[in-house]
């Protein structure tokens, strides 16, 4: 088992990691910017580190100094918790040669997974279903024209080097290709230098649905169930259920049976989460992700198992703590991700914290590392706290996030809680009716 642990990361995340290491006794190293220095995963850690000034770029995506930082402490792992370096497969290579390890896969899987058509092509061949399309990138208009006709209109157009819903576009018919292609072709290459676009048919009115997978290190893969993610703004996650409102029993088990069995032919070891979109039965394999999900703790609260836990155990060589046959999924979890934003523009509302006060009670946690007086730099992402709510049913779950959402209080800046109370009382999502369209929808209305 590992020493040290230093986490490359900030915010809910860096506690998070932070409490399952001092939970398994491993001491703890945390770096931070300048912007950061009173954040609660500093003042808690063993050690800190402080990398650089407020910006990403300069401090916490800078790899040099994070690697100093291990030397430095004598940290023998890295947890990059999401978002950052998370999946960055020269980060994962660079450590490797430094003999530190890096909590996650191999920068190896890493880089198949970053390309999103090469990333497609691994599943296909993992036995995963994929969204029909072009095999690969499309340079003539011709091919795509081919294509489109063959799987049928509405088509997207998606840049191979996407990825945050940037470079994809939508054409309704052949008239409207040409021009989608042009735009999609334009905006990647601006966005990722890599104007390389692929095809695929639209899905109407799909759910977003993953499944939480581990590779034990020792060519076993295990499934955790699945997340329902599809209450979406500009293809940002807000609310994620475990398990989904619209799958059954078997076709947990048909697709939670399948990625298990992709992830062990491939070798994968660590943390994943395989996305699917999902339409009248079927799933579309949209994209892989090698890392620790924010929405991981809905997962953690029906099957009781802590997967940071399990993502530290696997990088030191220890295994999986658990077989398939031990996860069981018990009840339903929401969470509700709380954004330091105006509930209804969306536009960020940084600022000094004047009262925070969270929700308790059974079936209750709040992941969050901002307190009263806290004041949240401009400089990262909005999020200030995810709220998690367990009962032993959806009804029951929606009713305690009611409660829940009553209780909780954050003073001085604007949040997305609002949004929230409005939600838990709308009829469509107590009947969990909706599609990753709905919630855009809904927005529209309400202005
Ligand atoms: P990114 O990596 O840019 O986030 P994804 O491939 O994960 O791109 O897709 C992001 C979102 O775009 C999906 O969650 C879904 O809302 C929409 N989307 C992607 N592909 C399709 C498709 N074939 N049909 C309908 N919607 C799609």
């Amino acid at each position: 088992m590992f020493q040290k642990i230093l986490i490359a990361n900030r915010g809910e995340i860096a506690l998070r990691v932070l409490r399952a290491c001092k939970e398994l006794g491993i001491q703890t190293v945390v770096v931070h910017s300048t912007a950061d220095a009173d954040a609660m995963h500093v003042r808690l850690a063993d050690e800190s580190v402080c990398i650089g000034p407020p910006p990403s770029r300069d401090s916490y995506l800078n790899i040099h100094q994070i690697v100093a930082a291990c030397e430095i402490t004598g940290a023998d792992a890295v947890h990059p918790g999401y978002g950052f370096l998370s999946e960055n497969a020269k980060f994962a290579d660079i450590l490797a040669a430094h003999n530190i390890t890096f909590i996650g896969p191999s920068g190896d899987h890493i880089r198949i997974m970053g390309d999103k058509i090469e990333a497609k092509r691994t599943a296909k061949r993992l036995g995963i279903p994929v969204v029909p399309g072009s095999d690969g990138a499309v340079s003539e208009d011709k091919e795509a024209k081919r294509i489109a006709a063959e799987i049928g209109y509405p088509v997207i157009i998606k840049a191979s080097a996407g990825g945050g819903g940037r470079g994809m576009k939508v054409a309704h018919s052949e008239a409207d290709l040409e021009v989608a292609l042009q735009t999609a072709r334009s905006e990647a290459g601006a966005a990722f230098g890599d104007d390389a676009v692929y095809i695929e048919k639209y899905l109407q009115k799909p759910r977003h649905i993953e499944v939480q997978v581990f590779g034990d290190g020792f060519g076993r893969g295990v499934h955790f169930g699945e997340r329902d993610c599809s209450l979406q703004r500009r293809h940002q996650k807000i609310w994620e259920e475990a398990n989904s409102p619209a799958l059954n029993a078997e076709e947990r088990s048909r697709i939670g049976g399948i990625c298990a069995k992709a992830i062990a032919d491939l070798g994968y070891s660590g943390a994943g989460t395989i996305e699917f979109l999902y339409e009248n039965g079927e799933f579309y394999f949209i994209e892989m992700n090698t890392r620790l999900q924010v929405e991981h703790p809905v997962t953690e609260a029906i099957t009781g198992i802590d997967l940071v836990h399990e993502q530290i155990r696997v990088a030191s060589g220890g295994g999986l703590s658990v077989k398939q046959e031990d996860i069981k999924f018990n009840g339903h979890a929401i969470e509700c991700r709380i954004n330091a934003e105006d509930p209804r523009t969306f536009t960020p509302s940084p600022g000094t914290i004047t009262h925070f006060h969270t929700p308790g009670g059974l079936g209750i946690r709040v992941d969050s590392g901002v307190y009263s007086g806290y004041k949240i730099p401009p400089y990262y992402d909005s999020l200030i706290g995810k709220l998690i709510v367990h009962g032993r049913n959806r009804v029951e779950c929606m009713m305690r996030l009611r409660r829940a959402l009553d209780e909780f209080v954050v003073d001085g800046i604007k949040t997305t809680l609002p949004l929230f109370r409005d939600l838990v009382g709308n009829a469509d999502i107590a009947n969990g009716d909706y599609d990753i369209h709905w919630l855009e929808k809904y927005l529209a209305k309400e202005e």
